[in-house]
């Protein structure tokens, strides 16, 4: 389990000494910012994973790792942000702008319900023309027609939104999230998604992020829901222009900040970050993925530092100019990065519950791969997902497979709630995968194929129910 105290730090320790890593397992020591960056710099891959296996097992245990039933609901696809990274969003005159009907929004939750689904994960773009009384309105209708459902909905860019759009009374940004906040929270909503983190360092936020919040009213966001008793989860997209010391800095203001609602509000039922999720940037059908991949062109000189790690400071405050080439080259992540950076989130967010794995963007193997490099979680049986898929490929699964891979990694799956609560443990012959006879018609699908006018779209999969990763990007 997680303590409710600070780890020390040994800031002149040896990172790869295993006299460290070892209090660091034990959550004894917590790792600094710049040992973080030497172990994803320096450590061979196969040691990190170790390493981050047992502080998982440490805190989870050898046996139990976990899912979650929920559906994701893009509620809209209008949004006034234009991220360089995202597929997703519409402007309003666009012919396949939307925003759901609350009786279509019932509907999907209906059909979650009816496999037995426990949440609904509600993200969508910034859309100005939806007053505050809509959101109470599909609040307090899905709460009076499905009160046992969780709702996780509106993450901090969204909130930021709903400042500007309806005007709260409040002098600060705290009051004003406090006040729309409350209104929401009293209308039926439970917690909030870790949405639109990305990556906190400014020069990379003001490249990739158009029209966004920055990570100061992203992480006040969060604090103010932890303030009025809301879980949260936070999230990190990285493989695009950053550098590595920009996702070991964002990783690092997530603690800090956990830290300070653990302090300020935990005696008091106050919320907290209960997961961090992490995945790779999907680059199809983005502005972002049009930028030359580092290392592509036959003049690129190899052995020079890629320009994100030259702008990129442990501190965040990298100067954009210190590299001309920076934000215009991208260097995607395969699944070695992947695996790596999952493991050294594991090592760094010693106060965080669960890490996600992301497998829905690396694919089923990987994420079960992930099981033993720091992930405890699998993510949601989901029935859609329309932001991560507008952006390339992304999997679904059905229930029976995702739990036949945590077993087939050696642990037995236990479906959750949002709380991290155990609903049930799958360890007899009645178990999702267990009682599968005939496996021909539950592979992996891909959730996105390319039409036949070459473009590329989602595939219905509400038939059956998918699984999905608990978070995406969206707004
Ligand atoms: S990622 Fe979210 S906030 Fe950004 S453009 Fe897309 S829908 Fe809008």
């Amino acid at each position: 389990m997680i303590s409710g105290t600070i780890p020390a730090i040994r800031p002149d320790a040896d990172p790869l000494d295993a006299g460290l890593l070892a209090d660091v397992v034990a959550g004894a020591v917590r790792l600094t910012p710049e040992q973080s960056l030497r172990i994803y710099n320096e450590m061979p891959i196969q040691e990190l994973g170790r390493w981050a296996d047992a502080r998982c097992r440490a805190i989870h245990g050898d046996q139990l790792r976990t899912y979650v039933i929920d559906r994701n609901i893009n509620y809209t696809n209008i949004c006034t942000a234009k991220c360089t990274f995202c597929a997703f969003r519409r402007d309003g005159h666009e012919d396949d702008a939307y925003t759901l009907e609350v009786e279509e929004i019932l509907q999907k939750i209906r059909e979650l319900v009816d496999i037995g689904g426990t949440q609904i994960l509600m993200q969508g773009g910034m859309n100005p023309e939806l007053p505050l009384s809509w959101y109470e309105n599909l609040l307090g209708s899905i709460h009076d027609a499905f009160p046992q459902v969780h709702v996780h909905a509106f993450s901090p860019p969204e909130f930021i939104e709903f400042i500007d759009f309806f005007d709260p009374p409040g002098s600060t940004l705290e009051e004003q999230l406090r006040w729309v906040m409350t209104r929401l929270k009293a209308a039926g909503l439970h917690t909030v998604p870790g949405g639109g983190g990305e990556i906190f360092a400014d020069p990379v936020r003001r490249k990739i992020g158009l029209g966004k919040c920055d990570a100061e009213a992203w992480l006040t966001t969060m604090r103010v829901a932890h303030e009025l008793g809301m879980n949260t989860s936070a999230t990190m997209m990285f493989g695009h222009i950053e550098g590595v010391a920009d996702r070991v800095h964002h990783m690092e203001l997530v603690r800090a900040w956990q830290d300070r609602s653990i302090a300020d509000f935990g005696a008091d039922g106050g919320g907290k970050y209960m997961a961090f999720i992490s995945w790779p940037f999907q680059r199809e059908n983005t502005p972002l993925g049009r930028c030359r991949e580092w290392g592509d062109h036959p003049d690129d000189d190899l052995d020079a530092t890629f320009p994100g790690d030259v702008v990129a400071q442990l501190d965040g405050q990298g100067q954009r100019d210190a590299h001309p080439e920076f934000g215009r080259r991208v260097r995607l992540a395969g699944a070695s990065d992947y695996l790596r950076t999952q493991a050294l989130s594991r090592l760094h967010l010693d106060n965080i519950h669960s890490i996600g794995a992301s497998w829905v963007t690396m694919g089923p193997h990987i994420g079960q791969v992930a099981l033993t490099w720091g992930a405890s979680d699998m993510g949601s049986v989901m029935m859609e997902e329309n932001v991560v898929s507008a952006a390339g490929t992304t999997y679904c699964l059905s229930e029976p497979l995702l739990c036949h891979l945590i077993r087939e990694a050696g642990f037995t799956p236990a479906q959750r709630n949002n709380a991290y609560e155990i609903l049930k443990t799958h360890d007899g012959p009645a178990s999702p995968d267990l009682s599968v006879t005939d496996w021909s018609t539950l592979r992996a699908q891909r959730l996105h194929v390319e039409n036949d006018k070459g473009c590329d779209s989602v595939v219905d999969v509400t038939v059956g129910g998918c699984v999905q990763q608990a978070e995406s990007p969206s707004a």
